[in-house]
Protein backbone atom coordinates (compact mmCIF):
# COMPACT_ATOMS: atom_id res chain seq x y z
CA UNK A 1 0.00 0.00 0.00
CA UNK A 2 1.26 3.41 -0.50
CA UNK A 3 1.83 6.75 0.62
CA UNK A 4 1.21 9.66 -1.82
CA UNK A 5 3.51 12.13 -0.04
CA UNK A 6 0.87 11.20 2.79
CA UNK A 7 1.71 8.23 5.34
CA UNK A 8 -1.26 6.30 4.28
CA UNK A 9 0.72 2.25 4.37
CA UNK A 10 -1.20 0.19 5.32
CA UNK A 11 -2.70 2.13 7.19
CA UNK A 12 -5.48 -0.94 7.07
CA UNK A 13 -3.63 -3.23 8.84
CA UNK A 14 -3.59 -2.70 12.99
CA UNK A 15 -7.12 -1.78 11.91
CA UNK A 16 -7.90 -4.83 9.67
CA UNK A 17 -6.26 -7.30 12.37
CA UNK A 18 -8.93 -5.63 14.56
CA UNK A 19 -11.33 -7.18 12.01
CA UNK A 20 -11.22 -10.59 13.70
CA UNK A 21 -10.21 -9.78 17.03
CA UNK A 22 -13.26 -7.81 17.15
CA UNK A 23 -14.37 -11.01 16.97
CA UNK A 24 -13.14 -12.39 19.43
CA UNK A 25 -13.76 -9.58 22.37
CA UNK A 26 -17.22 -10.07 22.02
CA UNK A 27 -17.41 -13.67 22.67
CA UNK A 28 -16.20 -15.47 25.85
CA UNK A 29 -15.07 -18.44 24.21
CA UNK A 30 -13.37 -16.66 21.56
CA UNK A 31 -11.52 -14.75 24.49
CA UNK A 32 -10.20 -17.78 25.97
CA UNK A 33 -9.42 -19.10 22.30
CA UNK A 34 -7.35 -16.06 21.90
CA UNK A 35 -5.45 -15.74 24.82
CA UNK A 36 -4.47 -19.61 24.42
CA UNK A 37 -3.20 -18.66 21.11
CA UNK A 38 -1.35 -15.47 21.61
CA UNK A 39 -0.27 -17.93 24.47
CA UNK A 40 1.10 -20.37 22.42
CA UNK A 41 2.80 -17.54 20.17
CA UNK A 42 4.32 -15.96 22.59
CA UNK A 43 5.91 -19.31 24.12
CA UNK A 44 7.36 -20.66 20.74
CA UNK A 45 11.29 -19.77 22.23
CA UNK A 46 13.05 -19.23 19.00
CA UNK A 47 15.92 -22.07 19.54
CA UNK A 48 13.06 -24.53 19.34
CA UNK A 49 12.06 -24.05 15.66
CA UNK A 50 14.36 -25.37 13.00
CA UNK A 51 15.67 -22.99 10.44
CA UNK A 52 15.81 -24.57 6.57
CA UNK A 53 18.35 -23.73 4.42
CA UNK A 54 16.35 -23.95 1.05
CA UNK A 55 12.77 -23.74 1.01
CA UNK A 56 11.13 -26.66 -0.37
CA UNK A 57 8.31 -25.25 -2.40
CA UNK A 58 9.09 -22.83 -5.64
CA UNK A 59 7.26 -19.58 -4.70
CA UNK A 60 8.37 -19.52 -0.90
CA UNK A 61 12.06 -20.21 -2.46
CA UNK A 62 11.53 -17.03 -5.30
CA UNK A 63 10.11 -15.15 -1.88
CA UNK A 64 13.10 -16.04 -0.27
CA UNK A 65 15.37 -15.01 -2.99
CA UNK A 66 13.13 -11.49 -3.60
CA UNK A 67 13.27 -10.59 0.23
CA UNK A 68 17.34 -10.37 0.20
CA UNK A 69 17.32 -7.76 -2.26
CA UNK A 70 16.64 -4.88 -0.01
CA UNK A 71 14.47 -2.42 -1.81
CA UNK A 72 13.39 -0.34 1.23
CA UNK A 73 11.72 2.93 -0.16
CA UNK A 74 13.56 5.21 0.57
CA UNK A 75 16.05 5.14 -1.39
CA UNK A 76 13.51 2.34 -2.87
CA UNK A 77 16.41 0.55 -5.39
CA UNK A 78 14.55 -1.50 -7.66
CA UNK A 79 17.02 -2.70 -10.04
CA UNK A 80 18.67 -5.99 -8.79
CA UNK A 81 14.80 -7.09 -7.89
CA UNK A 82 14.44 -6.38 -12.08
CA UNK A 83 17.38 -8.12 -13.27
CA UNK A 84 16.53 -11.61 -10.82
CA UNK A 85 12.80 -11.12 -12.41
CA UNK A 86 13.91 -10.76 -15.95
CA UNK A 87 16.56 -13.48 -15.95
CA UNK A 88 13.46 -16.27 -14.52
CA UNK A 89 10.92 -14.49 -16.92
CA UNK A 90 13.34 -14.33 -20.18
CA UNK A 91 13.98 -18.63 -19.64
CA UNK A 92 10.69 -18.84 -19.66
CA UNK A 93 9.64 -17.14 -23.22
CA UNK A 94 8.13 -13.63 -21.51
CA UNK A 95 9.44 -10.58 -23.65
CA UNK A 96 11.16 -8.52 -20.65
CA UNK A 97 11.08 -4.18 -20.19
CA UNK A 98 12.42 -2.28 -17.88
CA UNK A 99 11.77 1.08 -17.25
CA UNK A 100 14.95 3.18 -15.46
CA UNK A 101 13.29 6.37 -13.59
CA UNK A 102 15.03 9.65 -12.96
CA UNK A 103 15.73 8.54 -9.63
CA UNK A 104 18.92 5.72 -9.66
CA UNK A 105 18.41 2.07 -9.60
CA UNK A 106 14.51 2.65 -9.36
CA UNK A 107 13.10 0.75 -12.20
CA UNK A 108 9.90 -0.40 -13.37
CA UNK A 109 9.59 -4.17 -14.75
CA UNK A 110 7.17 -5.39 -17.15
CA UNK A 111 6.93 -9.20 -18.43
CA UNK A 112 4.69 -10.05 -21.47
CA UNK A 113 3.83 -13.75 -22.37
CA UNK A 114 2.34 -13.28 -26.00
CA UNK A 115 -1.59 -14.47 -26.37
CA UNK A 116 -3.16 -14.94 -29.63
CA UNK A 117 -4.55 -11.42 -29.34
CA UNK A 118 -8.28 -12.44 -29.69
CA UNK A 119 -8.69 -10.71 -26.40
CA UNK A 120 -6.97 -7.72 -24.77
CA UNK A 121 -4.47 -8.42 -22.10
CA UNK A 122 -4.50 -9.46 -18.45
CA UNK A 123 -1.82 -7.60 -15.86
CA UNK A 124 -0.78 -8.44 -12.72
CA UNK A 125 0.38 -5.44 -10.40
CA UNK A 126 2.84 -6.10 -7.14
CA UNK A 127 4.88 -3.28 -6.08
CA UNK A 128 8.84 -4.16 -5.83
CA UNK A 129 9.43 -1.56 -3.44
CA UNK A 130 8.94 -1.98 0.36
CA UNK A 131 8.66 -0.15 3.56
CA UNK A 132 12.04 -0.09 5.80
CA UNK A 133 11.84 -2.06 9.34
CA UNK A 134 13.24 -1.26 12.81
CA UNK A 135 16.07 -3.65 12.54
CA UNK A 136 16.33 -4.19 16.52
CA UNK A 137 13.05 -4.81 16.89
CA UNK A 138 12.79 -7.74 14.64
CA UNK A 139 14.25 -11.59 16.33
CA UNK A 140 15.93 -12.29 12.47
CA UNK A 141 17.51 -10.83 9.60
CA UNK A 142 14.59 -8.94 7.87
CA UNK A 143 16.44 -9.31 4.66
CA UNK A 144 17.82 -12.72 5.17
CA UNK A 145 14.90 -14.65 3.56
CA UNK A 146 14.67 -16.38 6.02
CA UNK A 147 12.57 -19.80 6.35
CA UNK A 148 11.52 -20.84 10.03
CA UNK A 149 8.92 -22.96 11.04
CA UNK A 150 6.74 -23.28 8.24
CA UNK A 151 6.88 -19.58 7.39
CA UNK A 152 8.93 -17.22 4.84
CA UNK A 153 9.64 -14.25 7.23
CA UNK A 154 10.96 -10.84 5.79
CA UNK A 155 10.09 -7.26 4.83
CA UNK A 156 7.36 -7.49 2.25
CA UNK A 157 6.48 -11.05 2.90
CA UNK A 158 3.01 -10.60 3.13
CA UNK A 159 3.15 -6.37 1.19
CA UNK A 160 4.10 -7.20 -0.98
CA UNK A 161 6.95 -9.52 -1.94
CA UNK A 162 4.78 -12.47 -1.35
CA UNK A 163 1.83 -11.60 -4.48
CA UNK A 164 4.79 -10.76 -6.24
CA UNK A 165 5.79 -13.83 -5.82
CA UNK A 166 2.24 -15.89 -5.88
CA UNK A 167 1.91 -13.62 -8.87
CA UNK A 168 5.31 -14.34 -10.83
CA UNK A 169 5.06 -17.93 -10.76
CA UNK A 170 1.30 -18.43 -11.32
CA UNK A 171 2.36 -16.54 -14.90
CA UNK A 172 5.42 -18.60 -15.31
CA UNK A 173 3.31 -22.08 -14.37
CA UNK A 174 1.59 -20.88 -18.03
CA UNK A 175 4.94 -20.78 -19.69
CA UNK A 176 6.01 -24.09 -18.31
CA UNK A 177 2.46 -25.98 -19.07
CA UNK A 178 2.12 -24.16 -22.37
CA UNK A 179 -0.75 -23.07 -21.70
CA UNK A 180 -2.47 -21.99 -25.27
CA UNK A 181 -3.57 -18.05 -24.53
CA UNK A 182 -6.63 -16.02 -26.07
CA UNK A 183 -4.90 -12.82 -23.91
CA UNK A 184 -1.19 -11.30 -23.07
CA UNK A 185 -0.66 -12.16 -19.24
CA UNK A 186 1.49 -9.34 -18.18
CA UNK A 187 3.33 -9.54 -14.89
CA UNK A 188 4.66 -5.56 -13.84
CA UNK A 189 6.89 -5.20 -11.09
CA UNK A 190 6.40 -1.68 -10.07
CA UNK A 191 8.42 1.03 -8.46
CA UNK A 192 7.81 3.64 -5.64
CA UNK A 193 4.78 2.28 -4.70
CA UNK A 194 5.09 2.91 -0.92
CA UNK A 195 6.38 6.36 -1.73
CA UNK A 196 5.54 7.68 -4.98
CA UNK A 197 6.28 10.42 -6.98
CA UNK A 198 7.47 7.59 -9.63
CA UNK A 199 4.89 4.91 -9.31
CA UNK A 200 2.49 3.29 -11.87
CA UNK A 201 0.54 6.42 -12.24
CA UNK A 202 3.78 7.96 -13.60
CA UNK A 203 5.42 5.17 -15.93
CA UNK A 204 1.67 5.53 -17.18
CA UNK A 205 1.60 8.43 -18.71
CA UNK A 206 4.52 7.89 -21.29
CA UNK A 207 4.19 4.03 -21.66
CA UNK A 208 0.37 3.75 -21.19
CA UNK A 209 0.95 1.09 -24.02
CA UNK A 210 3.21 -1.46 -22.01
CA UNK A 211 0.65 -1.55 -19.20
CA UNK A 212 -2.87 -1.53 -20.83
CA UNK A 213 -4.81 -4.41 -20.44
CA UNK A 214 -8.98 -5.40 -20.15
CA UNK A 215 -8.27 -5.51 -16.33
CA UNK A 216 -5.54 -6.28 -13.72
CA UNK A 217 -5.22 -7.61 -10.72
CA UNK A 218 -3.15 -5.90 -7.65
CA UNK A 219 -2.74 -5.93 -4.01
CA UNK A 220 -6.14 -5.18 -1.91
CA UNK A 221 -8.77 -7.52 -0.08
CA UNK A 222 -7.62 -10.26 2.55
CA UNK A 223 -7.71 -14.12 2.82
CA UNK A 224 -8.77 -14.45 6.53
CA UNK A 225 -7.96 -17.33 8.21
CA UNK A 226 -8.65 -18.72 11.63
CA UNK A 227 -6.35 -19.86 14.34
CA UNK A 228 -7.54 -23.79 13.03
CA UNK A 229 -6.28 -22.81 9.55
CA UNK A 230 -9.88 -22.48 8.40
CA UNK A 231 -10.37 -19.20 5.63
CA UNK A 232 -13.23 -17.41 6.92
CA UNK A 233 -13.68 -15.23 4.43
CA UNK A 234 -12.02 -14.07 0.75
CA UNK A 235 -12.29 -10.00 0.12
CA UNK A 236 -11.35 -8.87 -3.20
CA UNK A 237 -11.24 -5.05 -3.75
CA UNK A 238 -13.14 -3.81 -6.25
CA UNK A 239 -12.62 0.27 -5.15
CA UNK A 240 -10.39 2.47 -3.07
CA UNK A 241 -11.48 5.24 -1.18
CA UNK A 242 -9.79 8.46 -2.55
CA UNK A 243 -8.11 10.94 -0.49
CA UNK A 244 -8.07 14.96 0.33
CA UNK A 245 -6.05 16.82 2.20
CA UNK A 246 -7.41 20.03 4.14
CA UNK A 247 -5.41 22.96 6.09
CA UNK A 248 -6.74 24.84 8.60
CA UNK A 249 -5.06 28.06 9.13
CA UNK A 250 -5.22 30.57 12.07
CA UNK A 251 -4.50 33.90 12.44
CA UNK A 252 -4.35 36.32 14.96
CA UNK A 253 -1.67 38.71 16.72
CA UNK A 254 1.61 38.61 17.11
CA UNK A 255 3.05 39.65 20.18
CA UNK A 256 5.49 39.24 23.20
CA UNK A 257 3.85 36.07 25.39
CA UNK A 258 4.28 38.02 28.58
CA UNK A 259 0.62 40.07 27.22
CA UNK A 260 -1.84 37.33 26.11
CA UNK A 261 -4.11 38.53 24.04
CA UNK A 262 -7.58 36.84 23.41
CA UNK A 263 -6.97 36.18 19.78
CA UNK A 264 -4.03 33.52 20.32
CA UNK A 265 -4.08 31.95 17.00
CA UNK A 266 -2.49 28.13 18.80
CA UNK A 267 -5.63 28.42 20.84
CA UNK A 268 -8.15 29.00 18.07
CA UNK A 269 -6.51 26.38 15.90
CA UNK A 270 -6.68 23.63 18.76
CA UNK A 271 -10.59 24.39 19.38
CA UNK A 272 -11.20 23.64 15.74
CA UNK A 273 -9.16 20.53 16.04
CA UNK A 274 -11.30 19.76 19.06
CA UNK A 275 -14.77 20.36 16.95
CA UNK A 276 -13.53 18.66 14.45
CA UNK A 277 -12.71 15.95 16.02
CA UNK A 278 -15.60 15.39 18.50
CA UNK A 279 -17.31 15.09 14.82
CA UNK A 280 -18.38 11.67 13.38
CA UNK A 281 -19.07 11.31 9.89
CA UNK A 282 -22.44 9.61 9.09
CA UNK A 283 -22.20 5.68 8.08
CA UNK A 284 -22.12 5.60 3.96
CA UNK A 285 -22.39 2.44 2.88
CA UNK A 286 -21.37 1.45 -0.72
CA UNK A 287 -22.77 -1.77 -2.49
CA UNK A 288 -19.68 -3.60 -1.90
CA UNK A 289 -19.62 -2.57 1.73
CA UNK A 290 -22.80 -3.74 2.32
CA UNK A 291 -22.10 -6.79 0.70
CA UNK A 292 -18.58 -7.15 2.88
CA UNK A 293 -20.65 -6.86 5.93
CA UNK A 294 -23.05 -9.04 5.36
CA UNK A 295 -20.44 -11.44 4.58
CA UNK A 296 -18.98 -10.44 8.11
CA UNK A 297 -22.59 -11.22 9.64
CA UNK A 298 -22.80 -14.94 7.72
CA UNK A 299 -19.18 -15.59 8.82
CA UNK A 300 -19.75 -14.61 12.50
CA UNK A 301 -22.18 -15.40 15.38
CA UNK A 302 -24.39 -14.47 17.87
CA UNK A 303 -24.76 -10.58 18.89
CA UNK A 304 -22.25 -9.82 15.98
CA UNK A 305 -23.96 -11.57 13.46
CA UNK A 306 -26.58 -9.68 14.71
CA UNK A 307 -24.78 -6.19 14.73
CA UNK A 308 -23.64 -6.50 11.23
CA UNK A 309 -27.19 -7.51 9.96
CA UNK A 310 -28.10 -4.17 11.82
CA UNK A 311 -25.74 -2.06 10.04
CA UNK A 312 -26.84 -3.54 6.54
CA UNK A 313 -30.74 -3.64 7.01
CA UNK A 314 -31.75 -1.80 10.52
CA UNK A 315 -33.45 0.90 11.16
CA UNK A 316 -31.87 4.68 11.74
CA UNK A 317 -32.01 3.93 14.83
CA UNK A 318 -30.41 0.05 14.52
CA UNK A 319 -27.69 1.34 12.38
CA UNK A 320 -26.83 4.11 14.87
CA UNK A 321 -26.68 1.11 17.68
CA UNK A 322 -24.73 -1.00 15.27
CA UNK A 323 -22.47 2.11 14.11
CA UNK A 324 -21.04 2.66 18.02
CA UNK A 325 -20.33 -0.81 18.57
CA UNK A 326 -18.88 -1.98 15.19
CA UNK A 327 -16.72 1.29 15.20
CA UNK A 328 -14.59 -0.44 18.25
CA UNK A 329 -12.74 -1.50 15.27
CA UNK A 330 -10.85 1.29 13.53
CA UNK A 331 -10.89 -0.94 10.17
CA UNK A 332 -14.78 -1.32 10.31
CA UNK A 333 -14.88 2.16 11.44
CA UNK A 334 -13.04 3.23 8.29
CA UNK A 335 -15.00 1.35 5.75
CA UNK A 336 -18.36 2.71 6.25
CA UNK A 337 -17.87 6.28 6.27
CA UNK A 338 -15.21 9.10 5.65
CA UNK A 339 -12.64 9.52 7.78
CA UNK A 340 -10.91 12.63 8.97
CA UNK A 341 -7.50 12.77 10.67
CA UNK A 342 -5.31 15.24 12.25
CA UNK A 343 -1.68 14.97 10.65
CA UNK A 344 0.16 17.54 10.73
CA UNK A 345 0.37 20.36 13.02
CA UNK A 346 2.71 23.89 13.05
CA UNK A 347 2.60 27.03 15.22
CA UNK A 348 5.24 29.39 17.02
CA UNK A 349 8.94 29.62 16.43
CA UNK A 350 10.20 30.66 20.32
CA UNK A 351 9.08 30.92 24.15
CA UNK A 352 8.52 34.16 24.53
CA UNK A 353 6.45 35.17 21.15
CA UNK A 354 2.81 34.65 20.34
CA UNK A 355 2.80 33.58 16.82
CA UNK A 356 0.90 35.37 13.79
CA UNK A 357 -0.56 31.99 12.69
CA UNK A 358 -0.57 28.25 13.22
CA UNK A 359 -1.52 25.79 10.95
CA UNK A 360 -2.66 22.05 10.99
CA UNK A 361 -2.93 19.67 8.17
CA UNK A 362 -6.61 17.38 8.34
CA UNK A 363 -5.99 13.69 5.86
CA UNK A 364 -9.55 12.78 4.63
CA UNK A 365 -10.21 9.49 3.23
CA UNK A 366 -13.54 9.61 1.07
CA UNK A 367 -15.95 7.04 0.10
CA UNK A 368 -16.09 7.13 -3.75
CA UNK A 369 -18.65 9.68 -4.92
CA UNK A 370 -18.32 11.83 -2.27
CA UNK A 371 -17.25 15.66 -3.47
CA UNK A 372 -13.99 16.85 -1.45
CA UNK A 373 -15.35 20.25 -1.92
CA UNK A 374 -18.24 19.45 -0.06
CA UNK A 375 -15.89 18.24 2.62
CA UNK A 376 -13.82 22.05 3.16
CA UNK A 377 -17.69 23.08 3.65
CA UNK A 378 -18.41 20.69 6.28
CA UNK A 379 -14.94 21.27 7.91
CA UNK A 380 -15.87 25.30 7.98
CA UNK A 381 -19.69 24.84 9.75
CA UNK A 382 -17.87 22.86 12.38
CA UNK A 383 -15.11 25.33 13.19
CA UNK A 384 -17.43 28.15 12.52
CA UNK A 385 -14.74 30.42 13.39
CA UNK A 386 -13.74 33.08 11.00
CA UNK A 387 -9.97 33.60 12.47
CA UNK A 388 -9.67 30.16 11.22
CA UNK A 389 -9.79 29.41 7.34
CA UNK A 390 -10.57 26.11 6.31
CA UNK A 391 -8.39 25.46 2.63
CA UNK A 392 -8.23 22.48 0.44
CA UNK A 393 -4.58 21.28 0.81
CA UNK A 394 -2.17 21.73 -2.29
CA UNK A 395 -1.49 17.90 -2.68
CA UNK A 396 -5.37 16.36 -2.77
CA UNK A 397 -7.51 15.28 -4.00
CA UNK A 398 -5.97 12.29 -5.30
CA UNK A 399 -9.45 10.64 -7.39
CA UNK A 400 -11.27 8.03 -6.22
CA UNK A 401 -12.59 5.08 -8.30
CA UNK A 402 -15.66 4.28 -9.90
CA UNK A 403 -16.02 0.59 -8.43
CA UNK A 404 -14.77 -2.18 -10.83
CA UNK A 405 -18.03 -4.63 -11.78
CA UNK A 406 -18.07 -7.65 -10.31
CA UNK A 407 -19.57 -9.28 -13.35
CA UNK A 408 -16.19 -8.86 -15.46
CA UNK A 409 -14.56 -12.36 -16.29
CA UNK A 410 -11.54 -11.96 -13.95
CA UNK A 411 -13.77 -10.89 -11.39
CA UNK A 412 -16.27 -13.85 -11.49
CA UNK A 413 -12.89 -16.50 -11.90
CA UNK A 414 -10.77 -14.94 -8.52
CA UNK A 415 -14.76 -15.45 -7.21
CA UNK A 416 -14.91 -19.21 -7.98
CA UNK A 417 -11.20 -20.13 -7.79
CA UNK A 418 -11.30 -18.54 -4.15
CA UNK A 419 -14.10 -20.90 -3.65
CA UNK A 420 -12.45 -23.86 -5.28
CA UNK A 421 -9.74 -23.37 -3.20
CA UNK A 422 -11.40 -22.51 0.17
CA UNK A 423 -14.55 -23.80 0.26
CA UNK A 424 -15.57 -23.01 3.33
CA UNK A 425 -14.94 -19.48 3.18
CA UNK A 426 -17.38 -16.85 1.75
CA UNK A 427 -16.06 -14.17 -1.11
CA UNK A 428 -17.14 -10.59 -1.15
CA UNK A 429 -16.18 -7.41 -3.04
CA UNK A 430 -14.61 -4.71 -0.84
CA UNK A 431 -14.04 -1.21 -0.70
CA UNK A 432 -10.02 -0.78 0.14
CA UNK A 433 -9.79 1.84 2.87
CA UNK A 434 -6.41 3.00 2.00
CA UNK A 435 -4.45 3.45 -1.42
CA UNK A 436 -2.96 1.48 -3.92
CA UNK A 437 -1.32 1.96 -7.35
CA UNK A 438 -4.44 0.73 -8.76
CA UNK A 439 -5.22 4.35 -9.57
CA UNK A 440 -3.39 4.23 -12.95
CA UNK A 441 -5.55 2.23 -13.95
CA UNK A 442 -8.68 2.81 -12.46
CA UNK A 443 -8.82 6.41 -13.63
CA UNK A 444 -8.22 4.84 -17.40
CA UNK A 445 -11.61 3.10 -16.55
CA UNK A 446 -9.84 -0.18 -16.68
CA UNK A 447 -11.13 -2.53 -13.88
CA UNK A 448 -8.74 -3.23 -10.74
CA UNK A 449 -9.30 -6.46 -8.24
CA UNK A 450 -7.24 -6.54 -5.20
CA UNK A 451 -6.08 -9.51 -3.38
CA UNK A 452 -3.17 -10.23 -0.78
CA UNK A 453 -3.49 -13.89 -2.22
CA UNK A 454 -2.58 -16.13 0.24
CA UNK A 455 -4.66 -17.05 3.92
CA UNK A 456 -3.12 -15.37 6.75
CA UNK A 457 -4.25 -15.34 10.63
CA UNK A 458 -4.86 -11.90 12.42
CA UNK A 459 -1.26 -12.13 14.24
CA UNK A 460 0.46 -11.93 10.70
CA UNK A 461 -1.89 -9.44 9.37
CA UNK A 462 -0.57 -7.25 12.08
CA UNK A 463 3.59 -8.30 11.07
CA UNK A 464 2.67 -6.19 7.73
CA UNK A 465 4.77 -2.96 7.98
CA UNK A 466 5.50 -4.01 11.34
CA UNK A 467 7.97 -6.81 13.06
CA UNK A 468 8.60 -10.57 11.86
CA UNK A 469 6.38 -10.26 8.94
CA UNK A 470 5.75 -13.82 7.70
CA UNK A 471 3.35 -15.50 5.48
CA UNK A 472 3.04 -19.14 5.62
CA UNK A 473 4.80 -21.70 3.13
CA UNK A 474 1.22 -23.38 2.91
CA UNK A 475 -0.71 -20.16 2.51
CA UNK A 476 2.13 -19.55 -0.50
CA UNK A 477 0.91 -22.80 -2.42
CA UNK A 478 -2.54 -22.35 -1.93
CA UNK A 479 -3.05 -18.84 -3.57
CA UNK A 480 -0.28 -20.11 -6.35
CA UNK A 481 -2.04 -22.85 -7.31
CA UNK A 482 -5.70 -20.29 -7.15
CA UNK A 483 -4.15 -17.36 -8.99
CA UNK A 484 -2.43 -19.95 -11.43
CA UNK A 485 -6.19 -21.08 -12.33
CA UNK A 486 -7.41 -18.06 -12.46
CA UNK A 487 -4.96 -16.74 -15.07
CA UNK A 488 -5.32 -20.24 -16.94
CA UNK A 489 -9.54 -19.57 -17.00
CA UNK A 490 -9.60 -15.78 -17.65
CA UNK A 491 -6.08 -16.50 -20.00
CA UNK A 492 -6.46 -19.47 -21.65
CA UNK A 493 -8.20 -20.10 -25.08
CA UNK A 494 -10.72 -21.87 -25.11
CA UNK A 495 -12.38 -20.36 -21.71
CA UNK A 496 -15.27 -19.45 -21.21
CA UNK A 497 -14.99 -17.23 -18.23
CA UNK A 498 -16.83 -19.90 -15.69
CA UNK A 499 -19.07 -17.94 -13.20
CA UNK A 500 -18.67 -17.90 -9.31
CA UNK A 501 -22.20 -17.14 -8.88
CA UNK A 502 -23.43 -20.66 -10.44
CA UNK A 503 -21.96 -22.61 -7.69
CA UNK A 504 -22.41 -20.25 -5.16
CA UNK A 505 -24.57 -17.91 -5.05
CA UNK A 506 -23.66 -14.32 -3.24
CA UNK A 507 -26.00 -13.08 -0.41
ZN1 LIG B 1 1.48 -2.74 -0.50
Amino acid sequence: MWGRGFRMHCCSIAAAVATDSFFLMHSPRASRLLSISLAGVLSIPIARVSAQAVPPDPTASLLSEIIRINTSNPPGRTQALADLLGARFRAAGFTVEVFPTPDSAKVHFIARLKGDGSKRPILLAAHADVVGVEREKWSLDPFGGIVRDGHVYGRGAIDFKGGMAVFAMAALRLAERKVPLARDVIFMAEADEEAAPMNASWLAKDHWASMDAEFVLNEGGWIIKGDDDRVRYVSISTADKSVATIVLTATGTSTHSSMPLPDNPIAALASALARITAYETPVQLTTESRQFFRTLATTSTGDTSRWFRALVDGTPAEVRAADSLISRDPLLHAIMRNTIAPVLISGGFRSNVIPGSAQATLNLRLIPGTDPQSMVALMQRLVNDPRVAVTMGATSPVAGSTPSSVETELYQALALEANVQWPSAEVTPYLFQAGTDAGAWRSRGIPVYGIYPYPITNDELRRMHGNDERVSIASLQQGTDMIYRTLASVAGKGSRGRRASARKPSR
